[in-house]
């Protein structure tokens, strides 16, 4: 009696679940075309449109949000070290050894003008960074890298008796005092060789693209336009310096253009 009273209630409730089941899933179930005077929406509101909405999602994950760096540690590397992947010279701080020179130079696979040799880790940057450049259709070249402390002294002699040693000065380092010893300094080139190593270059395609996206390889471009005070030299858009991703990254994202500001190192603009 008991049970059959139970069975009858269960069998009701079972019968009202399927209604409403029924009821619910006709409801939800778009209506073919041509229904009674459906609510406008009712066509520009298809369900797959939200259940794309997921796909943005790994889009926003990507994009790295501007982590704030935890005080960044200017000591990382030295400054002084020939061998640091940060060393600063300029017209005030020589190489020390004076005629230092990289024992790991190698020729990256690139277009290579002068075939001048550079480290090993400023070739590893530089060809993901022509790979990058080219993607955008940019063609990027090796004007010249690595420079003994030897050739330089004969480049700088060479723009001396041309120049004059100051305008020499201004474009040419003194040996000891180049960044091309350091194995660390490309000068690039555009595949056009429009304006190669002038100061035009900065306003050429490929100049525009490397003060916008050199940075993100680990260079940057170390005589900036408005800085010969600071740096020696005149602005060189073409002259790329490797300092790695971690440090190029800071500089631009501080808006801090030379490694001099950086490091508060006095301004070097002429020798002492
Ligand atoms: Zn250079």
């Amino acid at each position: 009696m008991y049970r059959r009273r139970r069975i009858v209630v269960f069998g009701g409730v079972a019968v009202v679940i399927v209604v409403i089941v029924i009821m619910l899933v006709s409801l939800l179930t778009p209506k073919p075309p041509g229904g009674p005077s459906p609510s406008p929406s009712s066509s520009p509101a298809p369900s797959p449109t939200p259940s794309g909405s997921p796909s943005p999602k790994p889009t926003a994950s990507k994009t790295p949000s501007p982590e704030p760096t935890p005080s960044f540690d200017k000591t990382a590397h030295s400054i002084d070290n020939a061998d640091s992947i940060w060393v600063v010279v300029n017209k005030l701080r020589a190489l020390d050894p004076i005629d230092y020179a990289p024992d790991d130079l190698v020729y990256p696979d690139v277009v290579n003008i002068n075939n001048q040799p550079m480290r090993q880790q400023t070739a590893d940057a530089l060809v993901t960074m022509f790979d990058a450049a080219a993607a955008d259709d940019i063609g990027l070249t090796v004007q010249s890298a690595y420079r003994s402390y030897a050739t330089q002294v004969s480049v700088y002699a060479g723009w001396v008796d041309s120049e004059g040693q100051e305008a020499a000065d201004l474009t040419s380092a003194r040996p000891g005092h180049s960044e091309h010893q350091t194995g660390l300094a490309v000068d690039v080139s555009g595949s056009s060789g429009e304006c190669s190593l002038q100061i035009c270059f900065g306003g050429t395609v490929y100049g525009k693209w490397l003060a916008e996206n050199s940075w993100k390889y680990g260079f940057i471009v170390r005589y900036p336009d408005g800085f010969t005070d600071v740096t020696g030299y005149e602005y060189e858009g073409y002259h790329m310096r490797f300092v790695g991703i971690t440090l190029a990254t800071e500089m631009h994202d501080t808006k801090v253009p030379t490694l001099e500001q950086f490091f508060d190192l006095p301004d070097a603009p002429s020798y002492e």
